[in-house]
């Protein structure tokens, strides 16, 4: 189990890149860091591998502290976005190099029959002779990965792995990653800023924003219960449509629709409806195209994603979006009638906190 407690970095700069993060991991967990850009992932990831302080806290394996402790003693393995491979050393070399340096080393023979046995689990076998600048990323990657298991780490840090990978080959390498990790049962924290890819190999995910985390949750519950506004619009894709309300007796009302406050389950409201403006949440797969209508538009862009399309539209000034069957043979610039079940309805208030 990995314990992160009230864990703080400020860099020199006296920025500070993380604000208290409490996490437990558990055993066999395969987790994802998720945010956008700067939100911190990489820093949390390097103080657990060691390579970097953190400015106060704790972070314990199996309830013993890990701060201050040497990388190499601290039974992590590391893979990072640009493989680093050494290019003048075959894959076998790559592989069996953390093996037969350091005060552990074992002897050669001993340590190229362990490299072999992970080529295997990672299916590389037929690469053992060729050198990394004759390899495609995938393949890099995967030699990367084979690296960092054969040592045989209790805990496995994958760092933004798939990045320089095409998105074909993402997709394929992502769950032959989750596939790897549950069959050997390794504990992995996984960094990544695409929602997408987090969704699909995650147990849970944590969410962060500015050094904080947003959510510690499972895939799902990141998605259908989002704890704000932030979480709400970071998951999904398209992004969910947002519009302003004002709350006016027992109406949210805006220029173009308004809602029935009493048509939404009293019991699913998290606190009360304080203020008057919030900000209603509809995501485009929740519309529904409707006789009886809330509003009526007409399509500005249609985009083909397959099975579905994207219908954009304009209600209250603003772009919104809505999904339906790519069958329904709705064109552009033809009319909308649009409609939406109250309990797919997600309210905040002007500070993001989710409401409803
Ligand atoms: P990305 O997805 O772009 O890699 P990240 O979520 O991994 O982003 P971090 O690399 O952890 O983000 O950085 C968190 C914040 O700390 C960023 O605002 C970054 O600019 C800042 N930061 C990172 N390293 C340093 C440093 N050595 N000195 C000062 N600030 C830093």
């Amino acid at each position: 189990m990995i314990e992160i407690e009230n864990l703080r970095k400020v860099y020199d700069n006296k920025y500070e890149a993380l604000k208290s993060i409490n996490l437990t991991i558990n055993n066999s967990e395969l987790v994802c860091l998720l945010g956008p850009s700067g939100c911190g992932k990489t820093t949390i990831l390097n103080i657990i591998a060691g390579l970097l302080d953190p400015t106060s806290g704790d972070i314990k394996f199996d309830g013993k502290s890990i701060i201050g402790m040497h990388p190499k003693d601290r039974d992590i393995g590391l893979v990072f976005q640009n493989y680093a491979l050494y290019p003048h050393m075959s894959v076998i070399d790559n592989i069996m190099f953390p093996l037969v340096v350091g005060s552990n080393k074992l002897p050669k023979a001993e340590a190229k029959k362990r490299a072999q046995e992970y080529m295997k689990i990672t299916k590389i076998e037929s690469l053992e002779d060729k050198k990394p600048g004759t390899m495609s990323g995938g393949q890099q990657q995967r030699v990367a990965i084979t690296r960092a298991l054969v040592q045989n780490p209790k805990i496995l840090l994958l760092d933004e792995p798939l990045s320089n990978l095409d998105a074909r080959l993402r997709l394929q390498i992502r769950e032959e990653i989750r596939s790897l990790v549950k069959r050997i049962n390794i504990t992995t924290i996984f960094v990544t800023h695409d929602q997408e890819e987090a969704l699909s190999i995650s147990d849970r995910i944590v969410l962060m924003d500015q050094g904080i985390v947003q959510q510690f949750d499972r895939p799902q519950n990141l998605y259908l219960e989002p704890a704000n506004l932030f979480v709400a619009k970071f998951m999904g894709n398209p992004i969910i449509n947002t519009f302003e309300m004002l709350k006016q007796d027992n109406t949210l009302v805006s220029q173009d629709f308004s809602l029935d406050l009493k048509k939404f389950d009293k019991d699913r409201f998290k606190c009360d409806l304080d203020g008057d403006k919030f900000i209603v949440g509809i995501r485009p797969e929740y519309f529904v195209l409707s006789h009886t209508p809330l509003f009526k538009t007409k399509v500005t862009v249609k985009e083909l994603i397959g099975k579905d399309c994207i219908l954009n539209f304009e209600v209250n000034n603003q772009a919104a979006k809505i999904i339906v069957d790519t069958n329904s043979n709705i064109e552009e610039g033809q009319e909308l009638a649009i409609s939406v079940e109250y309990e797919n309805i997600y309210l905040f208030n002007l500070e993001g906190k989710r409401i409803y």
